[in-house]
């Protein structure tokens, strides 16, 4: 068996791993970047992130052709081009993977394709296609992420599909179910409908990204009445695959089961972290029943030298948590005093019209009892919005009584998830609604609708 010795490896190439390589190599320090696929990214820029706003992308434009017709710019479009489609989102996935590369070759990142366990807390086995090797190291970063979740009892088939399958577009079905009203099922789901599918869409809560304040959510919903059959308190109980379709078993709120067919479905419950996926055990790592890794704020596992960032350590699971996380780790190793403790995480679903939240939500302050007001702009009184023909959306402010202190946002509308960023950036730097209301926002944008959010709450701090 090979043996070498690195001074930092880090496994994964997802944004958190890539993010920790970078940056540690920045800092002077020989990194080797383990990851078993052969193209670099991760489930973000593979299967994730980049390949859905890819394809919702598409869907805004197809969305938009009835509105365009309005003033008599017909399209010739019939049925959607998979092919042309599928090659967009393939492109844009292998260039951003290439550039990945070339980042990683232009520090002298020593990249390793394959798969690493660890054999003791200094040392990694690799398996490679045809070889393995043993790599020893100073200090280590797992970066290893997470998978879908799929019930035990599907039967495997096609036509059954998680989120990576759904990705790969290989077909348009008529009727499909979506399974889970989160993030990733509303994005997909909003792909294919835009495509021509009839999408029926079940949540087992109360209410669909049960992580956002209801508010928003019911705007959403109220847009997209007519584009999805929404079923809440519902749950999947049984499927049976047949040449016909995928009969399914719904169970709702009132203990009735009904029995509905698809051409297809789309699982979208929840993921995985994969930490009982590496051997953890024999480096003394701790990795809870979940398969959760705890760390510190400076990333630290309970082995002090092997750090742990990403989806593999806790929700919420986005690529920007784990970015962040990975420079902390990168600077905690390299001797700085860094920290990763951050005010504000903003949460997108990249929804028609979009969902973003920033900080805490009404359900977060109810729960720890922070005493909070809330200042809204509705967009029907927004020029911009009304200008681009989505007047559907409404900003939220969250502040203190009495200092008017920022506590959190949220912002449903089109481009939403770009307007949440100025609001994070107030909550990191402490910022009261005066601070907001004061600052001008250029008409008409449709940010302008934080400060008239804000300057509606200034009237009230008491
Ligand atoms: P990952 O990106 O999962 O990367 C882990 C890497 O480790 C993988 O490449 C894997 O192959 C590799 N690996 C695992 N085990 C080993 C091993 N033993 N040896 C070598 N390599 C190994 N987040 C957002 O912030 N914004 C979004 O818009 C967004 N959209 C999403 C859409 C979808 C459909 C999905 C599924 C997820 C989305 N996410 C989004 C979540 C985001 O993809 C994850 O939070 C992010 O990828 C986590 O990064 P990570 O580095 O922790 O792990």
């Amino acid at each position: 068996m090979q043996q070498i010795h690195t001074r930092l490896a880090v496994i994964g190439s997802g944004p958190g791993g890539y993010s920790a390589a970078f940056r540690a190599a920045d800092l002077g320090m020989e990194v080797t970047l383990i990851e078993k696929h052969d193209q670099l990214g991760g489930v973000c820029l593979n299967v994730g992130c980049i390949p859905s706003k890819a394809l919702l992308h598409v869907a805004e434009q197809f969305n938009h052709l009835p509105l365009l017709r309005q003033w008599g710019i017909t399209s010739t479009v019939t049925s959607p081009d998979l092919n042309a489609i599928r090659e967009h989102k393939n492109t844009i996935v292998k260039t951003m993977s290439q550039n990945i590369a070339i980042m990683a070759r232009q520090r002298r990142v020593n990249v390793i394709t394959g798969e690493a366990t660890f054999i003791d807390d200094h040392h990694l086995q690799i398996t490679q296609k045809d070889k393995q090797v043993r790599l020893g190291f100073d200090h280590v970063i797992i970066a290893v992420g997470s998978r879908p979740n799929m019930p035990d009892f599907l039967p495997h088939d096609a036509r059954i599909m998680d989120s990576t399958a759904a990705l790969h577009l290989t077909e348009i079905p008529d009727r499909m179910l979506v399974v889970g009203g989160g993030i990733i099922g509303l994005e997909l789901g909003t792909v294919y409908q835009a495509l021509g599918t009839q999408i029926t869409l079940i949540e087992f809560t109360d209410q669909l990204i049960p992580a956002a304040d209801k508010d928003l959510v019911n705007l959403f919903q109220r847009s997209n009445k007519g584009r999805f059959n929404i079923r809440l308190n519902t749950r999947l109980t049984a499927v049976s695959a047949h040449p016909g379709g995928v009969t399914t078993t719904l169970l709702g709120a009132d203990d009735q089961s009904d029995q509905m067919d698809f051409d297809a479905l789309l699982i979208a419950i929840g993921r995985t972290p994969n930490g009982h996926r590496i051997g953890a055990e024999f480096a003394g790592v701790f990795v809870d029943q979940r398969g959760f890794i705890p760390v510190n704020d400076q990333l630290q596992t309970n082995v002090p030298h092997i750090y742990a960032i990403g989806d593999v350590t806790g929700n919420p699971m986005l690529a920007h948590r784990a970015s962040h996380q990975a420079h902390t780790a990168a600077e905690v190793i390299a001797g700085h005093k860094t920290y990763f403790t951050p005010v504000a995480i903003p949460s997108i679903a990249y929804t028609q019209p979009e969902i973003a939240w920033t900080g805490k939500t009404e359900k977060d302050l109810k729960s720890a009892a922070i005493p909070y007001k809330v200042a809204t702009f509705p967009w029907s009184a927004l020029g911009r919005s009304h200008a681009s023909q989505h007047p559907a959306g409404k900003t939220k402010l969250l502040y203190h009584p009495s200092t008017g202190q920022l506590l959190g946002a949220g912002v449903v509308g089109q481009h939403a998830g770009e307007l949440i960023g100025e609001l994070t950036l107030a909550l990191e730097f402490g910022a009261n609604i005066e601070d907001i209301g004061l600052t001008i926002h250029a008409h008409p944008t449709l940010h302008e609708s934080i400060g008239l959010a804000a300057e509606a709450g200034l009237g009230t701090i008491t």
